[in-house]
């Protein structure tokens, strides 16, 4: 029940699409003042105060045809006819009750209102608090020491003022929830906004490896820990053989396809050994944590005969790999960019040696 009722006042309206909270608050207001203009005009209609009681059952119909339009018209129309019957009526009833009714704390709930609108510039919202503002003082000034032109009795009186303090603190609890549901979403979108901007920002889209940004901050994280534990850490650099022939002779596709695949098994194969990155093209960095120079060799050695032996497939050809890794170990006295400039150069060797091997 409390569901239908949630989703009848969230219904998107003639602006198709949008998501107006907004309208949801003005929808909620709208329900909650009916029963209130309702009460007011049974209560008028007991004192016999009957012209009164027509201003206010009418006022609780104008809420409800107010309701009713917000789903026909646009959310700024709904916004301005709600406020406007809002002041007219607590203007009306403070008049005829006196200040002592309360009915002015209502407005003050209104202000926080209008405050919730994004669409609406700093400035008019100023100049509207202002004229809230203006409203109470008139209030005020009509209803010198506690002056009313009905003059109810006492328990009425009571009764006007609990009530209005009641529905006061009710809506400002109401447009609060609304603010902080707002806030908190909000934050929670921008949070999660900024992990896929940065994930985007840290990875090959080809490959889905990290990319050489990501790869040079942690080099950079890695050599600062290096500096406080002295943890063991080791560098290589991959090269496919031959890359351009299998552009060359199977296409770029096949090029594209060969370079996933094989960063794929990378991936998986460095799981446990630190991680892998898109240095450049067909250039791969690899760092091993907790391995020295040897403990990498040995692990690179292996991964070779993996791609050497795997079978890459595109478009029913058969694409014959191999890789040439260089391989350094990360000292004291070398920082990260001698060590990468180091491995890079085994890489070279390895390629005039004749490629398909790990050099260290
Ligand atoms: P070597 O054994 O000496 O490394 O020879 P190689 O052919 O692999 O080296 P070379 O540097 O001559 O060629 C690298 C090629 O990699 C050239 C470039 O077109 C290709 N390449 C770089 N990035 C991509 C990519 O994202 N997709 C594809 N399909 N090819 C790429
Ligand atoms: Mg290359
Ligand atoms: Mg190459």
């Amino acid at each position: 029940m409390i569901d239908n009722i949630k989703k009848l006042l969230n219904k998107s309206t003639v602006e198709e699409g949008s998501t107006d909270n907004l309208l949801y608050l003005t929808r909620c207001l709208l329900l909650f003042f009916v029963p209130h203009a309702l009460v007011l005009g049974i209560i008028c209609l007991l004192h016999h105060f009957t012209f009164n009681a027509a201003c206010a059952f009418a006022v609780a119909a104008l809420f409800v045809v107010c309701l009713v339009c917000s789903y026909r018209v646009k959310s700024f129309i709904a916004t301005v006819s709600f406020y406007v019957l809002l002041i007219v009526y607590v203007l009306l009833f403070s008049v005829a009750f006196g200040w002592r009714s309360s009915f002015q704390l209502l407005l003050f709930a209104g202000i926080l209102y209008l405050w919730y609108d994004i669409t609406l510039n700093v400035r008019v919202k100023l100049l509207v608090s202002a004229l809230v503002g203006v409203v109470i003082c008139v209030i005020c000034y009509m209803t010198p020491f506690g002056h009313s032109l009905l003059n109810p009795d006492g328990l009425t009186y009571r009764v006007l003022s609990y009530g209005n303090i009641l529905y006061s603190v009710g809506c400002i609890t109401l447009v609060a929830l609304f603010f902080s549901t707002k806030f908190a979403e909000t934050e929670r979108k921008l949070y999660l906004y900024n992990r896929e901007l940065k994930r985007i920002s840290e990875t090959d889209p080809l490959t889905k490896l990290p990319n050489r940004r990501f790869a040079l901050d942690e080099l950079h994280q890695i050599e600062s820990n290096y500096e406080r534990n002295g943890q063991l850490v080791s560098f290589a650099i991959g090269d496919i053989d031959f890359f351009k022939r299998v552009n060359d002779t199977y296409g770029h596709d096949a090029g594209d396809y060969v370079l996933a695949t094989i960063a794929g098994i990378f991936k998986e194969y460095m799981e446990d050994h630190g991680f892998v990155a898109r240095w450049g093209g067909e250039e791969f960095l690899f760092v091993f944590e907790d391995a020295n120079g040897d403990d990498a060799y040995l692990l690179l050695d292996k991964l070779r005969e993996k791609i050497e032996s795997y079978s890459f497939v595109f478009n029913d050809a058969m694409i014959p790999l191999t890789i040439t890794f260089g391989v350094e170990e990360y000292g004291p006295r070398a920082g990260i960019e001698d060590t990468i400039s180091a491995a890079d150069q085994k890489l070279y060797l390895g390629k005039t040696g004749g490629r398909n091997r790990v050099v260290y």
